[in-house]
């Protein structure tokens, strides 16, 4: 068997494809939607992500402003800065990119945010909704691959799911939203300290792998016929390659993708859906 390709490019040029819909029924209404973006540093990795998004904004119909800080800054100066945009009717949405530098409290900032704002989904108060399964803006990442899965038509209702990775951003949420009411699928997580992963893996319907290790989920632990959602980006070394890396998923791909029956490829699966999720979340700040 050879597995459906879960082509993230093409459904997160559908999903633009709405955003464009939506955008133009605000401009009707006089309302641009605007995203105000904090980089604290110079980190290469936040700088591309950052470039990313503020380019996705322009090319939707979004505005985007910024504060580009010095790695040094106070921690009262970048939450001067949330402040700023917390009170700027022309931002709709806020992002923090992270990590910060040590010397800040990351979670202090995040939960400064108005959570009307809030379009990556991380504070406390979203992040409640979300388990109460109230209206909330969902973390991007999680929210993309549940429209990956969604769109695939793959079922998930009573779908035995295994997610390995339990962190804020991604694995923690992918638990509460799977086993929501909405989804319905059997949840079980996966880290560091679970023994026998394979076994877990093996049971899994569909199996979500964000654990940050490139490829740690072989064919074998592949249930034949699961829906296998990658969402480790991970650079691995390629002297082919003119950057002297290349992106590497947490899936042996070419032989998981043998066994599977959906699978995510990386890059090209999970990840241009987090920016796309980012835009849907700041067209829904301004709408509301
Ligand atoms: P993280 O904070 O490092 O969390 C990794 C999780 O995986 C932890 O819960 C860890 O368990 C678990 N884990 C690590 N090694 C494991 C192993 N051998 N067996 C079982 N569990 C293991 O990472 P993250 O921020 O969630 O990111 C995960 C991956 O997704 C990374 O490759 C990242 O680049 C990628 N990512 C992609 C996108 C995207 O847009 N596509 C967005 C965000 C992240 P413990 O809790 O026990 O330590």
């Amino acid at each position: 068997m050879t597995a459906k390709i879960i082509d993230g490019k093409q459904v997160s040029s559908d999903i633009r494809a709405e955003i464009h819909g939506k955008v133009a029924s605000l401009a009707l209404k006089g309302i641009k939607p605007g995203l105000g973006v904090i980089l604290v540093g110079e980190d290469p990795a936040s700088v591309s992500y950052v470039t990313g998004k503020e380019k996705a904004c322009a090319e939707n119909g979004i505005a985007s402003f910024e504060y580009r800080l010095p790695a040094g800054i106070s921690e009262a100066e970048l939450l001067s800065c949330v402040e700023k945009f917390n009170a700027d009717r022309r931002v709709n949405g806020i992002l923090v990119q992270l990590p910060l530098p040590s010397h800040i409290d990351e979670q202090k900032v995040i939960a400064a945010i108005r959570p009307d704002k809030d379009v990556d989904g991380f504070t406390p108060i979203n992040i409640g909704k979300m388990v109460l399964g109230e209206d909330c803006f969902v973390p991007c990442t999680p929210q993309g691959v549940l429209e990956l899965i969604r769109r695939s038509g793959v079922e998930t209702k009573g779908a035995n799911t295994v997610i390995v990775g339990r962190s804020n951003i991604v694995g923690r949420p992918l638990m509460i939203l799977m086993s929501s009411k909405a989804v319905n699928a059997t949840v079980t997580v996966c880290h560091t300290a679970t023994t026998n992963l394979a076994a877990y893996c093996r049971n899994a319907d569909i199996l979500i792998a964000c654990a940050g290790k490139p490829g740690m989920i072989k064919a074998e632990m592949i249930k034949p016929g699961a829906c296998v959602i990658d969402v480790g980006v991970n650079r691995v070394p390629d002297s082919d390659s003119k950057r002297g890396y290349r992106l590497k998923g947490d899936v042996d791909y070419e032989a998981a993708k043998e066994v599977a029956g959906w699978i995510t490829p990386v890059p090209g699966g999970v990840g241009p859906m987090t920016i796309t999720m980012l835009l849907a979340n700041t067209v829904k700040a301004a709408s509301n």
